[in-house]
């Protein structure tokens, strides 16, 4: 009896310092912010289109218990739970005893939710806070993960498809501000029926609508005054949203009004800074609530502002596959990688190669550059080889690669991107180089398996078959497997969005 009550409160003294610990580590997030707005909505949650549950004024503290996007999840005084726009409150210093730093001893789902990134090579996940327990995944460099729990050393995070698992602190460093791509501007007027929000990448200004319920848009251009206009047919009468401030080098001005009354139509109107040509692309989400809108001056590009990276394969002491004639893979797969690189940048991508010389670079730090730029996609070029000599006249023609199984706590979640970026490079390819149609395969490849964005590996041809060796050699074929892998992409960007 006596021992037993000893454990108990060794029991209690281990879970408050182990809060206090967790704390420590989180504190790049905010534990509490202060209003800064007149009077600000209270949602039921992270989003405009959520119903609205309260309201607080200007310098109200509120304890934050959770984040998403640019939206904080906030405990009031009655200890109800509610979400508060991110951009109409301040962090605030918490004071040792007060409200919220007592939270690390409360239960795990109500402590403030931080962030980590994997640091190093990848981090095995494991189903408990101990290599002891069972290895149940891998996370790259640069995956970014929400811790929710500490035990000793042990972090227990969340993954992107919503499992829980714990990975080991030292293979991790904490992340500070919002973990999801925050806009360079966003709507300061957070009530209203239409959500805005704004980014500029290179060139391209891109801008999101969300409505609060499916709506029709049309998307139209206008020379004279040069504007962008889209009409909205669906909405429910009410505010808009009104007093967007957002300033880009193609927008001048982003504002909301009522067309006609019955039945409701309204429009958001893009005031242009140029009268010159003007390109736009729209994506329209499958439920019609989300309208993204791709500007640019000039043409514009499916590629344009993102971020690739192109990775040519071996290189340095690896040579990849031998030709019968004596041509190396590593050097086709450089000059088509810096050929495809030049024609991104044309239309506007920030391309980074792994390699742009003939040096050995391992294929971990290949990934590891892609996941700490943040890049859009991965794509690995390659030349095949038949298994054998006695086959090196037999195997012919072009495939592509991807791996994202379905279980996989990482990569599942991205299945539908890489399978559709490796269908849109595989069909470009042979459509543009007109060798045999292979396929594409999932292969379990460090490449494709440490790449925290969508990747793919394509095999261009058969180096080892004496035809298509014999083209890989011709600066024509390399120019155009280029060309393809550039259309791939365009194509892949337009669908992906
Ligand atoms: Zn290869």
């Amino acid at each position: 009896m006596y021992l037993k009550h000893w454990y108990l409160r060794a029991g209690f003294l281990v879970a408050f310092f182990l809060g206090a610990a967790f704390f420590g580590v989180c504190r790049a997030e905010a534990a509490a912010v202060a209003v800064t707005g007149d009077i600000v909505n209270l949602r039921s949650g992270p989003g405009t289109g959520y119903s609205k549950v309260g309201e607080v004024s200007r310098g109200t503290q509120l304890a934050v218990v959770g984040q998403s996007g640019g939206w904080y999840k906030v405990r009031l005084a009655s200890g109800a739970l509610a979400w508060i726009a991110g951009w109409l409150v301040k962090p605030v210093a918490v004071s040792p005893g007060s409200e919220t730093s007592r939270a690390g001893s409360l239960p795990s789902t109500q402590t403030t939710e931080c962030w980590v990134t994997v640091t190093g090579d990848y981090a095995n996940l494991y189903s408990g806070p101990g290599t002891n327990y069972a290895k149940v995944g891998e996370a790259s460099p640069g995956t970014q993960l929400a811790v929710i729990e500490q035990s000793g050393d042990w972090y227990k995070v969340r993954l992107q498809t919503g499992s829980e698992m714990w990975i080991n602190r030292s293979s991790t460093r904490p992340v500070s501000g919002a973990v999801s791509q925050v806009p360079v501007s966003r709507t300061r007027d957070e009530d209203g029926l239409i959500g805005f929000d704004a980014k500029e990448s290179g060139p391209v200004t891109e801008i999101g609508f969300t409505f609060v319920r499916p709506v029709d848009a049309q998307v139209s251009l206008s020379a004279v005054p040069p504007r962008l206009v889209v009409e909205i047919a669906g909405l429910p009468s009410g505010e808009l949203g009104k007093g967007w401030d957002f300033d880009s080098g193609i927008v001048s001005r982003v504002y909301a009004e009522w067309v006609r009354e019955e039945p409701p139509v309204a429009r958001v109107v893009l005031d242009l800074k140029t009268s010159g040509a003007v390109s736009y692309q729209t994506l329209s989400s499958p439920d019609k609530r989300v309208l993204k809108l791709r500007l640019a001056a000039g043409p514009l590009y499916a590629v344009s502002g993102r971020v690739i990276v192109l990775d040519p394969g071996h290189g340095g002491s690896d040579p990849g596959a031998l030709g019968p004639s004596g041509l190396q893979e590593k050097d086709f797969n450089l000059d088509v990688a810096l050929l495809t690189a030049e024609e991104l940048r044309g239309r506007g991508a920030q391309v980074f190669l792994t390699r742009e010389a003939d040096q050995y670079v391992d294929l971990y730090a290949r990934t590891a550059k892609a996941n700490s730029l943040g890049a859009a996609v991965f794509v690995s070029i390659h030349g095949n080889a038949a298994e054998s000599p006695r086959l090196a006249s037999l195997k012919a023609g072009t495939s592509t690669y991807w791996y994202a199984p379905a279980d996989d706590p990482v990569l599942g979640f991205q299945r539908e991107k890489r399978e559709l970026l490796a269908r849109c490079l595989q069909k470009s390819l042979v459509d543009k180089l007109g060798r045999k149609d292979l396929g594409l395969f999932t292969a379990n490849f460090v490449v494709l398996r440490t790449a925290t964005m969508p990747a793919a590996l394509v095999e261009v041809a058969f180096v080892s078959n004496p035809e298509e060796e014999g083209l890989m050699r011709a600066d024509w074929f390399r120019q155009a497997a280029a060309r393809a892998l550039v259309e791939g992409l365009e194509d892949y960007f337009q669908q992906a969005g």
